[in-house]
């Protein structure tokens, strides 16, 4: 396995408070996808999980870390002592490009080392012994998925989906509808690839 503490951030438990817990949050501070910071623990949280805030620099891989159902949110905060200080408040890891976030000695971040989303997500996994679940949480606002029937969604779906997918649910927060189907059956594969690659490095 994977044994480099500088890329995978030193502080495995990002929610200890600091001498910093006064800083105000700027009001420019705001996720694009419109959903709530601090969210409360949710069902299907173990403790052994870990949450990421994805600043602006690999805005990407917040998308696709909430679509293999890691608790991801996404700041475009410039400064790095808020961004930092936001993820020590909400109990998350800062995954970054900017060197100069990363190196804050009193924050919890992982220096990203490529451009590429599949590098990205190889070096998640790499220092995160996690599989991720995919398919349960909404890409669009970080909420949880729950299982609904195709009756409910019927008049939503396209018909062609409605007939042929194999199960749908529906985000608890924005309401957006999934399927699963030949989208969510790569999403899963290709997650699983760059897990066993991360494994056996
Ligand atoms: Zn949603």
């Amino acid at each position: 396995m994977y044994d480099s503490t500088d890329s995978c951030g030193g502080d495995q438990d990002p929610g200890t408070p600091g001498a910093d817990q006064g800083l105000p949050e700027s009001g420019a501070d705001q996720d694009p996808s419109g959903s709530t910071a601090g969210q409360a623990p949710q069902p299907n949280q173990g403790p052994e999980e870990v949450r990421f805030l994805v600043d602006s620099t690999a805005g990407k891989l917040v998308r696709w870390l909430r679509l293999l159902g890691f608790d991801s949110t996404y700041s475009e905060q410039a400064a790095d002592y808020r961004l930092v200080h936001r993820a020590r408040t909400e109990g998350r890891i800062v995954l970054t490009r900017r060197r100069s976030a990363a190196a804050l000695p009193w924050g919890n971040a992982v220096l990203l080392e490529s451009d590429r989303l599949d590098d990205q997500l190889t070096q998640i996994a790499r220092c995160y012994a996690m599989p991720g679940r995919p398919m349960t949480r909404c890409s669009l606002c970080n909420a949880l998925l729950e299982d609904v029937s195709g009756e409910s969604v019927r008049d939503i779906v396209p018909p062609f989906v409605y007939k042929t997918a194999s199960g749908f649910s529906k985000c608890l927060g924005c309401g957006h509808v999934y399927w699963q189907g030949t989208h969510s059956s790569r999403i899963t594969e290709r997650w699983k690839t760059l897990w066993e690659l991360a494994g056996s490095e």
